[in-house]
Formats: C-alpha cells, structure tokens, sequence
C-alpha cells in the first residue's frame, strides 16, 4: 500500500487538511468521501499532490500502511459513528481512527471506549483554525491511547501550526480530552470575542468615532499587550466599507450573532462541573440575547439613558481605560477557561498539561495571541496553580488595570450601555477577593426553609437551627 495516512470527508476541512497532509515530506495521503465528486474533484485540482483516491471503504483501507491511520472529517453526530462503524468494518485491530470533527467530548468517551473494546486505537482530535488552518497549519488538541500517540504525533507535528519554534500540537490527555479542550477553546474564543466588541460598542458611543477610526485603535492595540489574532481580525473588520451602500460594512450587517454551539456546550459542561465560568456564559448568552429580534423590538421603549446621551470628555483617556479593562476582563476568561479544564481533567480522569496546552494555542487557533505566552510561563512555574489569574504577572496586570476596569464597568452602566462580560468579569474578580461572601446567608436560608444545616467558623461540626421552634441550635448529622 501506497499511503500512510488517510482521510475521509473532503468538504472544506477534511480536503484542506489533506492538502497540508499531502504538501509535507513522506507523506502520501489516502482519500475517500461519501458521494465521489468530491473526490474527483480533489484530486484533479490538486496534480501536485501524492492522493490515493479510494471509492469505497475497501479500496481506502487497502490503499494504507499499517497501522492504518485515518483522520475523519465528516458532520459531527451520527455520520461520523457512521463512518466508524464504516472503518471498523473494514479495517484491522491496531490500526487508529482519528475523529478530527467538532465532536461533543462525551461522545469521544463513548466512541473511544466502543472502538478500543473491538481492538481499535480511537483519538479524539479538536481541530482549531478554520479552513485557513487545516490548510496552511492548524492548532490541534489529540486525545487517546498512548499506542496511537507514537504512530500519529510525527504526522501531527508535521502539519500543525509553529508557534516559536514549537509545534501547536501535544498529547492532550486520554480519550475526550482532545476534544473537552477544543471545547473550551471556543468558549474562551467566545468571551474573547464578546469583550472585544464590547470595547468597541464603548469606544463607538462614548468617543463618536467612526468605525475606520476604531479599526486604527485595534490595530494600535494590536502592537501592545492585546496582540493577537481577534484584534487583527476585528481592525479589518471594521476598516471594510460595504461597497454598494458606501457605509461601513459593521453598520449594515444584522446585529444578530450566530452560535454553532460550542459555546454552549462549554457553559452546559462547567454547570455540571461546578465551576462558575461567567465570562463565556454571558458571552453566550449575549448572542442569544442578539438573536431574540422580536423580544428586543418590543423592549425599545424601556426606560433608561437615552442612546446618544453618551459623550466622553477626553476619548484617548477613555480608549486607554477601555484597553485596560479589555485586558483585564481577558485575564479573567483565559483564567476561567483553564479553570474549566481543570476540573474536567479531575472529573474524568485525564492528566492535562496546563502549560502545554496554552503553548498549542499561540498559533494556529482562533484564540491566538501573544498573551498565551504569560500563561504558558505562569504554568511552567507553578504548574498546579489554582487560579490562574493569581500568577504574579497577572497580578500586577490587573493591579495596573483595575481603577480603569471598575471606571469604565461603572461609565456603561450609567449610561446604559450592556457589557455583560466586563462586569460580570470584575465580578467573579471581586468575588474571588472577598474576604467573605454572602453565601453565609445563603446557607442561613437554606437552613431556615430546608433544614440543609450549615457549617461553623468556630468550630468543627454541622449545625441547624430549629427556626420554626424556639431557634436554639442543634448538631445535625450532614445528610444533605
Ligand atoms: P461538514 O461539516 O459540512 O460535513 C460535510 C462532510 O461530511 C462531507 O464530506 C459529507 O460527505 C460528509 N458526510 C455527511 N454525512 C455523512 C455520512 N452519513 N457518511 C459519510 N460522510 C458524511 O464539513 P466541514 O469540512 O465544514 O467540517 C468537517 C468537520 O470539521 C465537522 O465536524 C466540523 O464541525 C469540523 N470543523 C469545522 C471547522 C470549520 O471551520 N468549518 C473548524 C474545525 C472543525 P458528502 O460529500 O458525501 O455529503
């Protein structure tokens, strides 16, 4: 056989990624797609690459090497157990199934779990980056058995993106922790996402500057400690001008954000983990909030500051405290998002590489920027760091940045502008700080109308109060 890897599913990724596959040293690439045009069409507008073309899953397995490795880019869902079940038919125990699709992590657990009982190495692989990144190089997070690891992490190498010298790509961790990581990198994509337009909306209402003004702000920011993909983007973003209307293109484009869904699935997953991911969780719901045009156009007349009333007095001063808040609220979601890992690591059993996967992120990804740098040393000199965000780079970042975050926090809630994710932000931030929350009267309530007992800073024990009696404190056995 005349190919060492393969690949199944030739839309846009699946044909992109095997391009890349195809353009490295060594590799000759097997190819094989459901209907067979897009096959023939690979393959012809692609002369100078090595493919072995495949019309059936026999032909695709005969044409590999073993092991047999393929990497699957199909919809996520049922046609890629489709075509698992498909590959198990035809190929051989030890050969390795690579599912590269935007799969629900729970469903890798299963999958891994049900292709390993039959033999089969199974990886679960988060691909980031786009099509631009399954071509030219992407970010990618693999999850499975150490055994698939040394056959696939040489391919792996060669095609991922370089970021300083390094590879984006490393081991993630077993089964779906490839993929509960690509999972909470667009949820940090999304909060990203959020507070840069957040600081736009400010920067919009509070300076009057149009938007071609703004793209030099963000590409100005661009060259300082903000420098990453998102703000590249959103500078020529804003610098497009719509060509059959002359205005700028962000003012003719419906003010309602799309969502594929992982955003959700990250806020769905950290609510059963526990772990209080606020800045994606308003950056989700934002969108939804966006999206719900008849509920938003029936609220227009609600009382509050009228839109234009909104000037501020010195706009390079307010840009600059915007910028600081921007960072700071950034702080806060990067911190959040490894905090998610984390957890998802201990729940599941996955041994996670913090600092790795900050440094698979610098390039390649969505979520590319040079501040995945201060994370990957934070983790390199405390690897068990609880919190993130307490790395002392960070802690003089948000020292320099937090009179500017409370201000500008305080400026959009007084002139009623939303930004959900700068304040929700500072206050997990504020939250953390407290020397004490009112969650003492949380579980005072909760004793009083469910007997859930609570717990003393005195002394050792769990106690209830007998409120509906004579209000004298019992010890209570911990049962709830
Ligand atoms: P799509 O998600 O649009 O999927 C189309 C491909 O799936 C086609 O090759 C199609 O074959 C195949 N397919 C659909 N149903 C079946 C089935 N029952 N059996 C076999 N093949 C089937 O393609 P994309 O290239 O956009 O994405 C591929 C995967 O990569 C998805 O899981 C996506 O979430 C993920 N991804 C996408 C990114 C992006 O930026 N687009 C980024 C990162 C990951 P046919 O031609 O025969 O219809």
């Amino acid at each position: 056989p005349a190919a060492n890897i393969g690949v199944v599913g030739l839309a846009v990724m699946g044909s992109n990624l095997a391009r890349n596959l195809a353009s490295r040293e060594g590799n000759t690439v097997a190819v094989y797609n459901r209907s067979r045009s897009k096959t023939d069409e690979l393959v012809a507008e692609h002369p100078e690459a090595e493919f072995v073309p495949a019309f059936s899953y026999e032909e695709f397995a005969a044409s590999l090497q073993k092991p047999r490795t393929a990497i699957i880019m199909v919809k996520a869902g049922g046609p890629t157990d489709a075509v698992i079940d498909s590959l198990m038919d035809v190929f051989e125990p030890g050969d390795i199934i690579i599912d590269g699709g935007n799969s629900l992590f729970t469903d890798t657990i299963r999958r891994e779990k049900a292709v390993r009982e039959r033999g089969f190495n199974f990886v679960g692989m988060g691909v980031s980056g786009g099509e631009e990144g399954a071509l030219l190089g992407p970010s990618l997070m693999p999850g499975g058995p150490d055994e698939a690891w040394v056959t696939l992490g040489p391919i792996l190498r060669s095609i991922a993106a370089v970021a300083e010298g390094e590879p984006c790509v490393t081991h993630v961790g077993h089964d779906g922790a490839g993929h509960f990581v690509k999972m909470v990198h667009n949820g940090i994509e999304y909060a990203d996402m959020q507070l840069i337009a957040e600081a736009y909306d400010l920067i919009r209402r509070g300076t009057g500057k149009s938007p071609a003004e703004i793209a030099d702000v963000f590409a100005e920011w661009n060259r300082g400690e903000l420098e990453s993909y998102l703000i590249e983007i959103t500078a020529e973003v804003l610098r497009q001008t719509d060509a059959a209307t002359g205005q700028p293109l962000v003012d003719v484009v419906v003010d309602e954000a799309g969502a594929k869904g992982t955003g959700a699935w990250t806020v769905q997953t950290a609510l059963d983990l526990g772990v209080p991911v606020s800045g994606i969780a308003e950056a989700t719901f934002a969108r939804s909030l966006s999206s719900h045009r008849e509920q938003r156009d029936v609220s227009g007349g609600l009382p509050g500051p009228a839109e234009d009333a909104f000037t501020v007095a010195d706009a390079d001063a307010f840009i600059e405290q915007v910028r600081l808040a921007l960072y700071a609220s950034k702080i806060v979601a990067y911190s959040q998002g490894f905090d998610e890992i984390r957890a998802g690591a201990a729940q599941y059993g996955w041994t996670i590489d913090l600092g790795a996967i900050s440094r698979i992120w610098r390039g390649g990804c969505i979520i590319r920027a040079q501040f995945l740098n201060r994370i990957a040393d934070a983790y390199a000199a405390e690897p068990e760091l609880p919190v993130l965000l307490t790395a002392p780079y960070f802690v003089e970042a948000l020292g320099r940045a937090q009179d500017a975050w409370r201000d500008i926090v305080a400026t959009a809630a007084a002139a009623g502008i939303p930004s959900p994710a700068f304040s929700s932000s500072l206050a997990y931030y504020d939250g953390l700080r407290a020397r004490r929350l009112p969650a003492a009267l949380i579980q005072g309530q909760r004793d009083f109308f469910g007997a859930h007992t609570y717990k003393r800073i005195d002394k050792p024990g769990t106690f209830h109060t007998l409120w509906s009696a004579d209000r004298t404190e019992v010890e209570a056995e911990d049962t709830h």
